[in-house]
């Protein structure tokens, strides 16, 4: 630079944000797909000078990769490595550990940030509204997901499985896994990432039947061919239908000519249906039609499902419903498993569609409470923004829509230069507050740990479960670095 152009430089006061001499300053809340993929977009952002914190409540990143996935499907789990080449891009850097709302507050991200996107997914879970939902032995199926996968928030969940007979409610790809994780062979997954104490419980499970219960026609079924199909060929395990599940209603038979997905599901639930059980010692019965209207105790505890016949009816957008019948009947059952579908839930501050569980937006920008852009610089993306559906490879798309929208919006705005100080403003506050954030660089340390003790018991990882187990292995690796 020369001397003419730093004393320009000095003299104004104003830069173009994304300049080189005013970075812009994104804040990323949530470390999942959609949080990783809105930073690769940025980042793809030629000419657009800038700098991410992407923020996480729990200890270790990459949100359901790590704790939705089911662990033996490993072959979906490898997209964290795109997400590790992001994570390592020296623009870049991971507050583990950090809660959004709790540690720091919405006012101060608008504060340190330019710009904030939200990508925190949905951590709830949508409810049935039925009697005898909550009674001991009724689960959410996302619950047994966190479970085997070592969350730490659910590491200490029981799951009786000494019963013979398991409902599942719900015909997604998450009743899927949970279906599949029940009949399957646990040494199959011995040598997966599953936690142990899972692998244990699984090891003396008694379960031999899972019962699914799809409230409308296979047709609708939101389970993918490749899931159901991955169960169909688990050996020793039949897949059953009743046939007259399969006689489809003229809704269904148009709907079907329609989508792909939906012809193979019945074209296989075809095939199964008429080759019957196999004698198998463990079976799955897919039963269509089939809404519970009751969960029943028996010693406190579940021991029956009340499930009342459907039909089906199109309503005046020409979507297909079901409606009860009337007739009922009631199915001895010793486990039940709602899976039904995650919900989002609202960090105060900012705006909530609670009918949809999603923060509103148009294009990824947040919509205030008229439906208005807020223009305060924040941002959705993935399942807090659209909704929870989709797999992890939609997020893409759905992240590079916000990234465009959030560079049309810093198209022609200047703002004031930042001190370097102001990119350590955000770990004083941390600091502060006694917040010890788990950096890219400790979830390094507690990667490779968890690598060794996978490796040590014949397995790809042993997930730490425990936060204070975190905390010591970081504090040991710290005590042994070298000095100076
Ligand atoms: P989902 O695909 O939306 O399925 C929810 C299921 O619950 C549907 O069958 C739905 O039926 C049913 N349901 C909702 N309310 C109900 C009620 N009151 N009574 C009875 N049934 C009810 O949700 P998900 O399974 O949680 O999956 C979430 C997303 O993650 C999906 O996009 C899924 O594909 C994805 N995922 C993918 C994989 C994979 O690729 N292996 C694994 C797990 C999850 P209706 O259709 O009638 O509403």
């Amino acid at each position: 630079m020369t001397v003419g152009e730093k004393v320009a430089m000095m003299t104004r006061t104003n830069f173009p944000l994304g300049s080189a001499e005013r970075p812009l300053r994104v804040a990323i809340v949530g470390s999942g797909p959609s949080g990783f993929y809105a930073a690769d977009a940025l980042f793809k952002h030629k000419g657009v000078h800038l700098r991410i914190d992407m923020f996480e409540r729990m200890a270790m990143p990459y949100g359901l990769v790590r704790y939705g996935v089911a662990p033996d499907h490993q072959s979906i789990k490898r997209v964290i490595r795109s997400y590790e080449r992001t994570a390592r891009d020296p623009r870049f850097r991971l507050f583990g550990n950090v809660q959004v709302g709790r540690d720091l507050s919405v006012p101060q991200l608008r504060q340190h940030f330019d710009q904030v996107v939200y990508a925190f997914g949905c951590s709830s879970d949508r409810r049935l509204g039925i009697p005898g939902e909550d009674l001991p032995g009724s689960h959410t199926a996302t619950a047994f997901v966190a479970w085997y996968n070592g969350h730490p928030d659910h590491r200490n969940d029981r799951f009786d499985l000494s019963g013979r007979r398991v409902a599942v409610v719900g015909v997604g790809n998450v009743a899927m896994d949970v279906t599949r994780i029940l009949v399957k062979d646990p040494e199959e997954l011995a040598s997966t990432d599953i936690a142990d104490y899972a692998l244990d419980t699984l090891r003396k499970s008694r379960v031999k039947e899972v019962l699914v219960l799809g409230r409308r026609g296979p047709v609708q079924a939101k389970f993918t061919p490749k899931e159901i199909q991955e169960i169909g060929s688990l050996p020793d395990v039949d897949v059953m239908v009743r046939p007259h599940d399969l006689d489809l209603d003229e809704y269904s038979l148009s709907e079907m000519r329609r989508k792909k997905p939906a012809r193979r599901n019945v074209q296989y639930l075809m095939e199964r249906a008429r080759l019957g059980s196999q004698g198998g010692s463990r079976r799955v019965l897919l039963q269509f039609l089939a809404s519970p209207v009751e969960i029943l105790a028996t010693g406190g505890r579940v021991g029956a499902i009340r499930v009342e016949r459907n039909r089906l009816l199109a309503d005046e957008q020409g979507r297909i419903r079901s409606v009860g019948t009337g007739v009922t009947e009631l199915v001895p059952v010793d486990l039940v498993f709602r899976s039904v579908g995650y919900r989002g839930v609202p960090l105060p501050g900012i705006p909530f569609d609670d009918r949809r569980g999603v923060i509103p937006s148009a294009r990824g920008r947040v919509l205030d409470r008229r439906g208005g852009s807020n223009g305060t610089g924040e941002y959705v993306v993935g399942w807090i923004k659209r909704g929870p559906t989709g797999l992890i490879g939609t997020n893409k798309g759905d992240s590079a829509e916000t990234v465009r929208s959030m560079m049309e919006d810093i198209r022609g705005r200047e703002a004031q230069p930042v001190s370097e100080a102001a990119d350590e403003a955000v770990s004083r506050l941390l600091l502060d507050r006694g917040i010890r954030p788990i950096l890219f660089s400790d979830w390094n340390i507690i990667d490779r740990e968890e690598q060794e003790r996978g490796r040590r018991r014949g397995k790809l990882r042993e997930k730490i479960t425990d936060p204070a187990e975190v905390t010591s292995l970081l504090d040991g690796q710290r005590l042994r670095a070298p000095v100076g």
